[in-house]
């Protein structure tokens, strides 16, 4: 963030946020500014010296919703997707954005930017991660959809070579027998110890037939190999199941990313007690 004057594009149409990536070299793009707001400590804001904000599209404010799928424009701010009501969403994701900053920050912070912060995942992430979202991703010249855990990296190269933003962020409907969300950290603010964990479990009498374990911090995990030890297991599960989920959990691991023992242990500690509700 520079001390000088900043040059401010309000687009009207995605065709615009186009033109304007494509031509001004190293232009940033702005939704709410909640976050960009967040990451600055003095009296007055600083922006980047040439912003285009999206958050006038009106393609980029919509919600869909078909019979398999969710798909928010990423400009949605948290609030009218919470306005939708708790029996309209994935469980675990109302839980999350209910719980983000306070009613302020909701009603300008959107969704698209919750997922593009850098540097940290902030609170969507992980139900995002563990409900298999996908990210229409628009260039210049073209838009792809991709899943989220394809898109971003723990090791800080998301994206591609050419200028790029999230445009959709697409959510399956699927219904979840056990959805349980939990964060780390200050309620309703970011610090660097925030993180959050969204469990997933679909049972078809009582067998497991689909898990999904996820955790967004510093670092995000999800293995979906992991998930598959789990798959077709008959519940409940037992004392000496669950000792040896947790022994396994350890192998998957990226040691070099999760070396902070306490990040390990929350995460541990969050499986043990998710993998508890299957006893
Ligand atoms: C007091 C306070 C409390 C907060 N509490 C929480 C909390 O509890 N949990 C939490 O998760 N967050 C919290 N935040 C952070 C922030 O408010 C939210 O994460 C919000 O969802 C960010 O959205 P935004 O539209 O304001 O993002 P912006 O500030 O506009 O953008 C954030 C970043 O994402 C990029 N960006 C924005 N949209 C796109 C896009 N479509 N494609 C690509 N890049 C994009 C921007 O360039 C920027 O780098 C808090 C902030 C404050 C000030």
């Amino acid at each position: 963030m520079h001390n000088k004057n900043t040059t401010v594009y309000y687009a009207n149409s995605i065709a615009e946020v186009g033109m304007r990536l494509k031509n001004i070299a190293g232009i940033t793009i702005a939704a709410g500014c909640t976050e960009i707001a967040r990451r600055q400590s003095g009296k007055r804001l600083y922006f980047p010296d040439q912003v285009v904000s999206i958050a006038r599209i009106p393609e980029l404010c919509t919600i869909n919703k078909t019979e398999r799928y969710l798909d928010f424009g990423s400009a949605v701010t948290l609030q009218n997707i919470l306005n939708l009501g708790r029996k309209n969403l994935p469980d675990i994701l109302y839980s999350a954005i209910s719980g983000i900053g306070h009613p302020g920050i909701r009603s300008l912070g959107t969704l698209g930017g919750n997922i593009s912060a850098k540097g940290h995942r902030l609170t969507s992430f992980s139900p995002l991660l563990a409900l298999d979202a996908k990210l229409e991703i628009r260039t210049a010249q073209d838009s792809m959809w991709i899943p989220i855990s394809r898109y971003f990296s723990n090791t800080g190269k998301e994206g591609g070579q050419s200028p790029q933003y999230i445009s959709k962020i697409r959510i399956p409907t699927d219904t979840w027998d056990i959805s349980w969300f939990r964060r780390i950290g200050k309620p309703g603010v970011i610090g660097d110890n925030s993180a959050s964990y969204s469990f997933l479990v679909k049972l078809q009498k009582n067998m497991l037939t689909d898990i999904r374990i996820a955790w967004a911090g510093r670092f995000f995990f999800r293995q979906k190999e992991y998930e598959n030890l789990m798959i077709g297991r008959t519940l409940p599960l037992t004392e000496r199941d669950i000792q040896i989920l947790l022994e396994k959990a350890d192998l998957f691991f990226d040691k070099n990313l999760f070396s902070a023992q306490y990040e390990q242990q929350c995460i541990l500690n969050l499986i043990e007690e998710s993998l508890r509700m299957l006893m």
